[in-house]
């Protein structure tokens, strides 16, 4: 489903389910105005801006829902999941019960049949309450993370796979990243044979890394090899996607020490002889490099956004603590040192936003290419790299210090710069598919 249908009977469902409202339908018609002035009133912090003029009704709508569910959840409990290093069950439980895990699912599974520019306002949404990359991260493979059950998985896939994510009684995490290959995705080592018995299962082994929250998932969402290299006419052949149970009796889960976001960890896997089920892979054997590459440019655009977020976030921190601050019987925000890098990353990030939600607007009409989604991404998370850089220079001192969080979105928003793809690697395609220059690497 596409457009206004789709949006209108999605987002009266997700919305009413999230706000206990009576009827959403008719506030989808209020008029712009008065629509805009209930949501200034409807916030949840001071710190969500409410200046984005050009956002649709529905996005609207998702951006007053998701915040109110983001108000449970204040500064202190993001920074005390941070220092105990501990999941944020509670949000994440939170987020699934207002029915937003299933956002741009379809609803025969308990989805809200909206679109990757929705799901794109919730997660801006959900970093921009403070809840940065922890918050953002707990829940992101639910929503797009599936994508390849959802166009390849078969009735049965569907129903036992999707149900479960979307109601948050099953996590899952995303295994492609291995140590030996890195961003070589196709020269990935980990490798899957079948079983010598009947079964037909499938047997695995190999190693990955960096793979987010493995520690509390129930499933993985695993990319491996099922025909050496040498034997495929190309390397894009021969990798095979499963969704099955993240065995922790065969599959050893190694917590990375990392920089930020510790309330989400990051793992080493290794896995010798696990016997996978052959109804857990999904699609056709051999295909798994295509399917997954369909949910890529999805998570690009949710990765934008959730920079966006941090970047507002700290920008409006920023805002606000150089209007209170004097030094030299002065606010510092009087200074032009101050004001104009602070003008200049809320233009940063308004640029970068444009991009964020056309490539959104793009991948939900059906374009498929990857141009706008990586662009977005690249811009994106620079620009709110900036906006957090400043912000932590706003504070002065304060500025190292956890009490005023900043320096928590310094730490997190160099995820995005990151990953899923490095900005290099976005060059290069810019390079290639774009301005039609030879393959550099
Ligand atoms: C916090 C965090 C969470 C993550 N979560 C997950 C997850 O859940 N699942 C998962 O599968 N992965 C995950 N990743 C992995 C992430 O996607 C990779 O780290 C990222 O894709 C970069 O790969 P690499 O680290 O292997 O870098 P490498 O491939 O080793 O590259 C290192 C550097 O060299 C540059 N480089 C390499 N080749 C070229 C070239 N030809 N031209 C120019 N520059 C080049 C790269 O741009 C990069 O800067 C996560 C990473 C982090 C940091």
């Amino acid at each position: 489903m596409t457009g206004p249908v789709r949006s209108l009977y999605g987002l009266s469902t997700l919305v009413r389910r999230s706000l206990g409202l009576q009827s959403c339908l008719s506030r989808c018609h209020l008029k712009t105005s008065a629509h805009k002035r209930y949501l200034t009133t409807g916030f949840a912090t001071e710190y969500l801006h409410n200046s984005f003029p050009d956002l649709t009704d529905s996005q609207l709508e998702i951006r007053t829902a998701i915040s109110k569910v983001c108000a449970d959840f204040p500064d202190e409990y993001w920074i005390k999941a941070e220092t105990e290093h501990r999941f944020p069950v509670e949000f994440h439980r939170a987020v699934a019960d207002s029915g937003f895990l299933g956002i741009c699912m379809p609803s025969e599974y308990g989805g809200s049949d909206l679109g990757i520019s929705e799901a794109a306002i919730m997660v801006q949404t959900i970093a921009e309450s403070g809840a940065a990359y922890a918050g953002a991260s707990a829940v992101h493979m639910n929503i797009f993370g599936l994508e390849p059950v959802r166009k390849f998985g078969t009735e049965e896939q569907k129903k036992r796979m999707l149900v479960p994510l979307i109601a948050g009684k099953e996590r899952a995490c995303f295994g492609v990243t291995e140590p030996n290959t890195g961003l070589e995705t196709l020269k990935l080592k980990s490798h899957a044979v079948k079983a010598e018995d009947e079964s037909g299962n499938y047997v695995l082994s190999g190693r990955k890394i960096w793979i987010s929250t493995a520690q509390v998932a129930e499933k993985i969402l695993i990319l491996v090899r099922t025909t050496p290299l040498e034997e495929v006419k190309k390397p894009s052949h021969g990798l095979s996607l499963f969704y099955t149970d993240l065995d922790r009796s065969v599959v050893e889960v190694k917590e990375i020490q990392k920089m930020g976001r510790a309330a989400v960890d990051s793992n080493m896997l290794f896995f010798d002889d696990w016997n996978v089920p052959k109804e857990d892979l999904i699609g056709e054997e051999g295909n798994g490099f295509k399917m997954i590459m369909h949910g890529m440019n999805a998570e690009r655009v949710l990765i934008a956004a959730e920079a966006l977020g941090i970047g507002y976030a700290a920008l409006r921190r920023a805002a606000l603590y150089a209007k209170d601050r004097e030094v030299f019987g002065r606010k510092i925000g009087k200074n032009q040192a101050i004001q104009h890098p602070l003008a200049d990353s809320w233009m940063q990030l308004e640029a970068a936003r444009l991009m964020v939600y056309q490539a959104a607007h793009l991948y939900d009409e059906g374009h498929e290419s990857g141009e706008y989604a990586n662009a977005a991404k690249y811009l994106a998370a620079e620009a709110a790299f900036r906006a957090c850089e400043r912000a932590v220079m706003t504070h002065g001192g304060m500025g190292y210090a956890k009490e005023y969080h900043v320096e928590r979105y310094f730490r997190e928003v160099m995820i995005p710069r990151i990953a899923p793809v490095s900005r290099e690697m976005i060059f290069n395609y810019i390079g290639e598919k774009v301005l039609g220059l030879p393959r550099s690497y």
